[in-house]
């Protein structure tokens, strides 16, 4: 099979994770009979500098022709002070818009080589985890009607939350097709007791739980959640929940397994066609030094296999390829930790993941 890949390297260390994925993909693609195309497109701070905006028009339309996108991560100190919607970041919320994606799939995972570097302690995470978290990322309060008014107590500000069930549908279907692809239970979060648009939530996502029998499906109050993440992650398979409560549970659940730079993302919506990103930034500390950790962007292209292209064994390949290199205790600087293990750059991280695929 061919596939057409738009790659948004960004800034910082964009190039050098994005690269390595790269290289990768070339290697799966040798191994499985599957032709990679790539074409690079301008986003964030480096489209600023060459045309003065963050995500240019031939980016938009490079991507839409595209099956699916690999992004590396956009942003930096150099244009910090612009005002925010000519900021690098802006870029991101117009590329998924003009995409149409609506899914934020984030995957947190601990990976057994890597326990030391979680900071939960050792019984917790013994049986290890393995989460998906899956986020509603175009609607909800984000991107509600908000303001500033006269209130009962002077000044005041108001944000609003809304959900339509349609909205809340598409992102529940979401989540039960990604369950039947994993260990088939989803658990929706949502603040039912005191919010009307949790309610709406709970009882749209129970009407999908009906027609998806082989899931077993349970919901959670999303305090209760935060609890549970630390104190017994293992509970969890694939959680759903709205835009706030994901933005923030996702955050908590990847600080637990203690390497960031080893989680992956995806973003979907209604067609093949999503995009792939590594969920930390551009790590401006250490761009340009072959420092940075490529095992997130990998694993994003892993999940472009599985996601977007169907390629559920290939996808496999890559993971397992990264598990063997931890295996043999590799390790970029960010996960070398206090156990040790044989320090390695990001090109020479990036040789021994392609050497074992
Ligand atoms: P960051 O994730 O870039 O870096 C936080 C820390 O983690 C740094 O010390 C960095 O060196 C380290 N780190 C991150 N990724 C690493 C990797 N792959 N390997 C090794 N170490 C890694 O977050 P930040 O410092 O808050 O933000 C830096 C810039 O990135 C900002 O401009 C921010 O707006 C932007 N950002 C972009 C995205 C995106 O493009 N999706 C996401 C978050 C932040």
């Amino acid at each position: 099979m061919e596939y057409n890949i738009a790659l948004l390297k960004g800034d910082g260390i964009g190039a050098e994770i994005v690269d390595s994925a790269v290289a990768v993909l070339v290697k799966v693609g040798e191994k499985f009979g599957h032709r990679f195309y790539f074409k690079p497109y301008l986003i964030g701070g480096c489209a600023i500098d060459a045309v003065g905006e963050p995500l240019p028009e031939e980016t938009v339309k490079g991507c839409l022709e595209s099956d699916s996108v690999l992004l590396g991560a956009v942003g930096g100190p150099k244009w910090d002070e612009l005002p925010g919607d000519k900021r690098p970041e802006k870029a991101l919320l117009g590329i998924r818009k003009a995409l149409g994606l609506y899914a934020n799939l984030r995957p947190a995972k601990m990976f057994p080589a890597l326990k030391g570097a979680s900071p939960l302690r050792e019984d917790i995470i013994s049986a290890g985890f393995d989460i998906m978290i899956v986020r509603e990322l175009t609607g909800g309060i984000y991107f509600g009607e908000r303001g500033i008014r006269e209130g009962k107590f002077g000044e005041e500000a108001y944000d609003t939350e809304a959900y339509s069930v349609k909205e809340v549908d598409r992102i529940g279907r979401v989540a039960f097709e990604t369950a039947m692809k994993r260990s088939k239970r989803v658990t929706s979060i949502d603040k039912a007791n005191v919010l009307e648009t949790s309610r709406l939530w709970r009882r749209t996502m129970r009407a999908i739980a009906a027609e998806y029998p082989e899931v077993q499906y349970s919901d959670m109050l999303v305090d209760n959640a935060a609890m549970q993440l630390v104190r017994d992650p293992k509970q969890f398979d694939v959680v759903v929940t709205s835009n706030m409560f994901g933005d923030i549970l996702s955050d908590e659940a990847s600080q637990i397994t203690g390497s960031v730079g080893m989680l992956a993302s995806a973003s979907l919506g209604d067609t093949k066609r999503g995009m792939y990103e590594p969920i930390h930034g551009s790590a401006p500390d250490i761009a340009g030094q072959n420092k940075a950790n490529p095992t997130a962007t990998i694993l994003s292209a892993a999940m472009m296999l599985r996601y977007s292209f169907g390629l559920g064994d290939e996808a496999d390949c890559i993971e397992t390829a990264v598990d063997k290199v931890l295996g043999m205790g590799y390790r970029t600087a960010d996960i070398i930790g206090t156990a040790g293990g044989t320090p390695l750059s990001c090109s020479e991280m990036a040789e021994r993941i392609v050497s074992a695929v």
